[in-house]
């Protein structure tokens, strides 16, 4: 077996008896990445000396015969708009083409204790706005299965990269599916946390009721480990969580989220997702893979989420909402590329440099949110659009936790379609937004869903969302385990 299709378990077994060095691993990595990375484009920067050098620590504590974590040596890729320190952190902008990370995420933090090797930094839709990775300002990340096609966004750099093979495993983040969109568009496993499982500290905001960071990994199994990692409550995100062990989660079928047997699983098929729109053969795949489900002894019932089809347009009225007050920041002063000096405009007044700066520095795509959002707030407009969102949104999650009363986990497609080609739907922004039409109901309503790789369409992947109850990942986990088989996921 090649190094660069090692899973986690097996690279740490292989490093423990020494059937190769952290460093021979990590350079197989940058081999592939220096092959392939012209073409696919997943990294933005890649941070060679600094992970040969973390290559060799780890290297250094095996020879000294010392115990090492199970994610040493793990060479990871990050999403650039998650802060590594001293690495450039560009959030697929313009505007911070020239920014480096002053201190590491949380979540980066986590991973460096347990000896991970940072590859380098991925790329994005700009600022995490799109669906596709074309909205980046530094030019488009291809599908490795396809590279005429998107790999999906706004994680795309990520998801690209390890189906690639040119990283084990990365790290994204998810507004409205920009784990799992990616990952099912590149054949990967994906992970969207419950909100405030992980925190958010050193990610760049999006939309922060709606952001969480995610493992993007070839295994269900990787992305479990991945995750029992970068969870848990810290004191810089106060939306963060502490829970106890006394934690019980309100109105949930109680089966053991321990470890459960698969007939004690009751599945809910939602029928709102199965309606117009979705491409036929997707459907077809899914459906095969919610029988696989039932073979292999769950009970699949019908459930209604009556609220979905308002889905989409809150979350693109709440997003855009929050986007426009998270952005405000980038105003040529505080952070990033800055019009204040230029002689060309002659900028005398305060609001002329942020007004240059932004309208040079910030792509269409983001200037249509700020817009968008900055109207939907806007005296007048208000009520009848954000606060609106807002009671939507309270339905939708009103609509789930009457479904978890009844059922465990939630199945349904990730994306109405397979890989569309790259400029397919760039110049039609609505197009663009179904895209997301079954990831965004999760965001809005805080939950756990995963995307798992569950069929080909003429060689082009299709990935199954599979939906838990607020902190149930573990349930999650286990279904996708099943599903999956242990271990045998990823087929290059
Ligand atoms: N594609 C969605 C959007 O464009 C989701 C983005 C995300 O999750 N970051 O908003």
């Amino acid at each position: 077996m090649e190094l660069t299709e090692l899973t986690i378990q097996k690279m740490h077994q292989g490093l423990e008896k020494k059937d190769f060095s952290a460093k021979e691993l990590c350079q197989a990595y940058l081999t592939e990445i220096e092959k392939k990375n012209k073409d696919i484009f997943a990294y933005l920067s890649v941070n060679k000396e600094g992970a040969l050098k973390k290559a060799e620590e780890i290297d250094e504590l095996i020879s000294r015969k010392q115990e090492i974590p199970l994610l040493a040596g793990v060479p990871l890729a990050i999403k650039d708009n998650i802060l590594v320190e001293n690495l450039p952190c560009t959030a697929g902008s313009e505007i911070l083409e020239n920014y480096i990370a002053p201190y590491d995420a949380t979540v980066v933090k986590k991973l460096k204790e347990e000896g991970c090797i940072i590859l380098g930094k991925t790329n994005l839709d700009e600022f995490a706005m799109g669906s596709s990775t074309e909205h980046s300002a530094f030019g488009p990340t291809k599908n490795p299965y396809d590279l005429e096609r998107v790999p999906g966004g706004s994680s795309g750099g990520s998801a690209a990269a390890v189906a690639s093979q040119m990283a084990l495993a990365s790290l994204g983040s998810d507004t409205g599916g920009s784990v799992r969109q990616p990952a099912s568009f590149c054949g990967v496993v994906g992970l969207k946390p419950t909100y405030g499982r992980v925190s958010r500290y050193g990610l760049i905001a999006m939309a922060s009721s709606l952001d969480q960071i995610g493992p993007i990994t070839k295994t269900v199994e990787d992305c479990r480990i991945v995750f029992e990692v970068i969870k848990g409550w810290d004191r810089k995100d106060s939306t963060s969580i502490k829970l106890n062990s006394k934690f019980q989660i309100p109105n949930s079928r109680q089966i053991p989220n321990s470890k459960f047997q698969i007939q004690d699983l009751k599945i809910g098929i939602p029928k709102e997702y199965f309606i117009r729109g979705m491409n036929k053969e997707v459907e077809r795949v899914i459906q095969k893979a919610i029988k696989k489900f039932e073979t292999l002894g769950a009970k699949i019932e019908e459930i209604s989420l009556p609220h979905t089809e308002y889905a989409l347009s809150a979350y693109y009225i709440v997003m855009a909402c929050e986007v426009s007050a998270n952005l405000a920041r980038y105003d040529g002063i505080k952070y990033g590329k800055s019009k204040i000096s230029d002689a060309k405009f002659k900028i005398s007044r305060l609001i002329d440099i942020y007004l240059k700066t932004r309208e040079e520095y910030l792509g269409n795509e983001v200037k249509r949110r700020i817009m968008l959002g900055t109207f939907a707030l806007s005296a007048g407009y208000y009520e009848a659009y954000y606060l609106r969102a807002q009671k939507v949104r309270r339905k939708i999650k009103e609509d789930f936790e009457k479904a978890f009363q009844r059922v465990d986990l939630i199945l349904t497609p990730t994306s109405p379609t397979p890989p569309f080609k790259i400029g397919e739907k760039l110049k039609d922004p609505l197009q663009m937004y179904l895209a997301d039409i079954f990831t965004t109901s999760v965001n809005l309503a805080g939950l756990p869903a995963i995307s798992i790789p569950c069929g080909r369409i003429n060689n082009l992947p299709v990935g199954l969302q599979i939906i838990g109850n607020i902190f149930e990942e573990n349930k999650i986990f286990q279904a996708s385990e099943l599903f999956q088989g242990l271990n045998s996921g990823f087929r290059p």
